[in-house]
């Protein structure tokens, strides 16, 4: 079936503007890291994008090497786009990224130009675009000068490639370092994407002022810390959840009871506010306005509508507030 996106999509999104910049992104955003690969099921996929695209959603974030195989979310975004969003592209703020192993040999990571531009064609050719709007270098690298990595991103604009560009897991220092390049050189960075949740508070350790500082934005990935802080594991580990599956990156051992306590605790607390626990956690990224997006991942259709549901229900109290930094310590 033709797919025909909801005439009410902008109504209840709420959309921040991403640093200094003229691009605003909506207060949630969905990333593609887990079930959009090769071994997930095609229809569950297109089904999430096209939910997600109906509530606002209008970004969504690629990688390089998402999957598995790496590589094939971007081939599968690339098929939902062709099957049901040709007339939608320019409502949609598309990203993706380079910078982890995607290849043998020394181009197939980290931050050369060659590794830059070679991975961004590659990106344009399995998603079927000629631009993504936002190109990221994914993580830093200790050998190419710093210099080298941000004319590449520089030159990828210049070329048409991307329009905007971002930093993801770099340090204060580095992002910096990397911001004042930019600038001199006139592509000045969007946005940063760094790993931020209730139970990952690092960016509060200078990133967030930094970020400030230079007007750059920021989207916080993993925000329910890979789907520790939502219901999922407060009973057992559901067969159908990221810890029970494949993927390396949420290992049942990290489900400690200590982290268990935390999330019941949460849990109570997000139940007396008259939320999920889920929807608790985005609003806390959230608040304050120092965050401009909160980039989900989803299994299910029914994931993306609670994360939306979480902007009903934005504000905390400042004894809410000092009660989760309490559960937290
Ligand atoms: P989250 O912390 O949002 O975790 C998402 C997972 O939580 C879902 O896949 C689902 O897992 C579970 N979940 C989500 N909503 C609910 C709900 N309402 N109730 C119960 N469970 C729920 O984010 P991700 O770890 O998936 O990361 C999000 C995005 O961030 C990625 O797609 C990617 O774009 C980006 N990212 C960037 C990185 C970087 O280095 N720049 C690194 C990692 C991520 P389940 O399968 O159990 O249903």
């Amino acid at each position: 079936m033709v797919y025909s996106a909801d005439s009410q999509r902008y109504d209840m999104m709420t959309y921040h503007r991403s640093g200094e910049s003229g691009l605003k992104l909506p207060a949630i955003s969905l990333g593609l890291w887990h079930n959009f690969g090769g071994i997930d099921t095609f229809e569950n996929g297109r089904a999430m994008i096209a939910r997600a695209f109906d509530l606002g959603i209008t970004h969504f974030d690629l990688a390089n090497n998402y999957g598995p195989p790496p590589g094939s979310a971007e081939t599968t975004f690339g098929n939902i786009l062709k099957a049901d969003f040709a007339a939608y592209r320019d409502e949609m703020i598309i990203s993706t990224k380079a910078g982890y192993y995607m290849w043998p040999g020394p181009y197939g990571e980290w931050g050369s130009k060659k590794n830059l531009v070679s991975s961004l064609d590659q990106s344009l050719k399995r998603l079927g675009l000629d631009y993504v709007d936002i190109y990221y270098h994914h993580r830093p690298d200790p050998d190419t000068p710093l210099e080298e990595t941000m004319s590449a991103l520089d030159l990828i604009v210049r070329q048409g490639k991307a329009l905007y560009v971002g930093l993801s897991n770099y340090s204060p220092e580095q992002t910096k370092e990397a911001s004042r390049i930019l600038k001199r050189l006139g592509t000045p960075c969007l946005i940063h994407q760094p790993q931020y949740s209730m139970l990952t508070r690092r960016p509060e350790n200078g990133l967030l002022d930094v970020l400030e500082e230079e007007g750059i934005g920021s989207i916080a990935f993993s925000p329910l810390h890979k789907g520790i802080l939502t219901d999922r594991y407060l009973n057992g580990i559901a067969p159908d959840s990221r810890a029970a599956g494949p993927s390396v990156f949420l290992r049942p051992e990290e489900l400690t009871e200590q982290t268990l306590g935390k999330v019941r605790l949460l849990n109570e607390l997000a139940a007396e506010r008259g939320q999920k626990l889920s929807q608790m956690a985005l609003a806390w990224v959230l608040r304050g306005g120092r965050v401009t997006s909160a980039l989900i991942g989803a299994s299910k259709v029914g994931q993306i509508e609670d994360a939306v549901g979480a902007l009903r229900q934005p504000n905390f109290s400042i004894e809410e507030l000092a009660r989760i930094d309490e559960i937290l310590k």
